[in-house]
């Protein structure tokens, strides 16, 4: 394989965008604007997607990965939003059985919590019923369990706790959204990114946006029936800037995240209530563990870690895990941090407990414009937004072509079974895989379905191909070539953050010093390889880019 995969592939698509009229131009790569770009295209509609960075570069690369049914707005007894959500989430766990999967949550009952521990169990089975009873039931954990099972848990000011179920993206958000980004491109979808939408006008029925290819520097102008604006935090300013007005808005809420060392063998979350009452987080993250979140009013999105956020996570896990020393600054290995976008009415938002604003999204069409914004959501509830945006733009006179089309979900059990099958004839998870964290086989299927058996070609044509290029991460040769062909890999950063998640696994400057680098380099970008690594190498140190 040639190293021309993403300048072509993104090039045909910058190339279209001048060039077609399309139904609906989707301004914003996160979850929101995948699945729409997703949805549409797959059921026959001309879609355009840009993002100005790399795809779910922003608030979908900073989440907790967890596809969860809202347990905490029980509280709030929004029983309808938990079942909903907890809908979505057995629909996703149904669609994606190995991208998405069922994970317990262990959660401590600290003494004197604002509710009981038998409450709280017994909001874990009515979390469980509303779920369809779908997961694994819920269990009461008494201490002597609890020091069993999860002996890292502190258990001084415990009664006990319970466990029930959710699920996660084991291979994180970023990539999940860009299984979308790539079903859209499968279906013909002109989907580009770093092209940032400058301004939208309303011209002789249709909107004329006019746009920038931040790699080329060429000015582009993308003309379409309907926008979906799915920019989630910068939606708002979107709009304003081309006057549209809506009867929503958002509200911006921080949250952060640390990644350090392992701190638990189990493949479980750990769940805690943080010092402010909050459900608190330590989740398996690749080789490491995620601990978080945060939640702090703010009124921009352009956010950084602080010291006060990575104190306060810091001081709240050491209160809650009994570990060899207590965990500082030097062992957070990266961050991750973002805002949540919170959907309110135009002139509402400071009238609740900011805690407990719900996570819902809305659709809202500005009369008239052909406009459509996407609000709030969740990573959770993508499919209901994918099919949502279909039953919209349809309602505004676009019609697809085909209406009821399956759009999502990973390719049926037998091609999974037939992939796994052939992987253990050529003994890819022998020797080669030992000691890595699960078989090859499974995560080469659970990261390129179907494509998975063009790498087991490449590999059979070359055994070369099946070595591990960076010494920080088991890739193999073939993988990276595979990223360079299909997965729009522009930035070495897209590569390292989105695309794996190598650099929330290992700390930046050990990634800049593995030996294999020049190499990937060379297999993602040809001769743009030299530029690409010293872009990335000039980037900041340390873990945290944003502040
Ligand atoms: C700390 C935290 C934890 C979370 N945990 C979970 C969780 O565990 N489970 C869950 O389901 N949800 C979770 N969420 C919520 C979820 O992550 C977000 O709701 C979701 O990612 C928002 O996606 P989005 O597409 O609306 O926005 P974004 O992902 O922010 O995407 C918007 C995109 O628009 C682009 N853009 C902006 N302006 C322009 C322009 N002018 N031209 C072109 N592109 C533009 C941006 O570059 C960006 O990529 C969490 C959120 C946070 C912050």
């Amino acid at each position: 394989m040639s190293a021309a995969g993403t300048p072509a592939l993104r090039a045909a698509s910058v190339e279209r965008l001048s060039r077609s009229t399309f139904d609906v131009l989707v301004l914003g790569g996160g979850i929101n604007g995948a699945v729409s770009a997703a949805a549409l295209a797959a059921r026959g509609a001309r879609v355009a997607l840009v993002d100005r960075a790399d795809f779910a570069s922003a608030t979908s690369q900073e989440s907790s990965c967890l596809v969860w049914g809202g347990i905490k707005y029980l509280e709030t007894m929004e029983l309808g939003l938990v079942r909903k959500l907890c809908l979505a989430r057995n629909q996703l766990i149904r669609a994606y059985p190995s991208a998405v999967r069922e994970i317990r949550f262990y959660t401590s009952h600290t003494r004197g919590f604002r509710h009981g521990r038998w409450k709280l169990l017994a909001g874990a089975w009515l979390y469980w019923l509303l779920g369809s009873a779908f997961t694994r039931p819920p269990r009461p954990l008494s201490r002597a369990t609890m020091a069993r099972e999860e002996p890292a848990v502190a258990l001084d000011l415990l009664d006990g706790g319970f466990e029930y179920s959710d699920a996660w993206l084991p291979d994180g958000d970023a990539r999940f959204v860009w299984g979308f980004v790539r079903a859209a491109l499968d279906h013909g979808c002109a989907a580009a990114n770093y092209v940032e939408a400058l301004g939208s006008v309303r011209q002789g029925g249709e909107w004329v946006t006019e746009a920038k290819d931040l790699v080329g520097g060429e000015a582009l102008r993308i003309r379409s029936r309907l926008v979906v604006n799915a920019c989630g935090p910068w939606a708002d300013r979107v709009n304003g800037r081309d006057g549209i007005q809506t009867e929503h808005r958002h509200v911006l809420s921080k949250g952060i995240h640390l990644l350090v060392e392992r701190l638990t063998p189990g493949g479980r979350v750990l769940a805690f209530f943080a010092d402010d009452g909050r459900l608190f987080f330590v989740i398996p993250l690749g080789s490491r563990t995620c601990i978080g979140t945060t939640d702090t009013p703010v009124d921009r999105a352009e956010v950084g870690v602080t010291a006060e956020d990575r104190a306060f996570v810091l001081d709240n896990i050491n209160k809650r895990l009994r570990l060899p020393r207590p965990l500082t600054e030097a062992d957070v290995v990266a961050e991750r941090c973002g805002v949540r976008p919170l959907v309110v009415g135009a002139a509402g938002g400071g009238g609740r407990d900011w805690m407990q604003l719900s996570r819902k999204h809305a659709i809202e069409t500005s009369p008239g414009e052909g406009r459509v914004t996407i609000f709030g959501g969740k990573l959770t509830d993508c499919l209901n937004v994918g099919e949502e945006i279909c039953a919209e733009v349809q309602r505004l006179g676009v019609g697809l072509p085909f209406p009821a089309r399956g759009w999502y979900g990973e390719p049926p059990a037998a091609l999974r079974d037939e992939f796994l099958h052939q992987a253990r004839l050529m003994g890819l998870d022998g020797p080669a895989g030992a000691g890595a964290p699960e078989p090859t086989s499974l995560r080469l299927w659970r990261r390129y379905g179907t494509e998975a058996f063009g790498l087991l070609e490449a590999i059979r044509r070359d055994r070369r191909a099946a070595q591990p290029v960076l010494r920080s991460g088991e890739f193999l040769r073939c993988e990276l070539e595979l990223s360079a062909q299909r997965e729009m890999v522009v930035e070495l950063e897209d590569f390292l953050r989105r695309r794996t998640e190598l650099a929330q696994e290992v700390r930046r400057d050990d990634l800049r010093q593995d030996p294999g680098l020049q190499e990937a380099c060379a297999i993602l970008f040809g001769e743009g390889a030299a530029a690409r690594r010293a872009a990335y190498l000039a980037g900041p140190s340390g873990p945290d880019r944003f502040t």
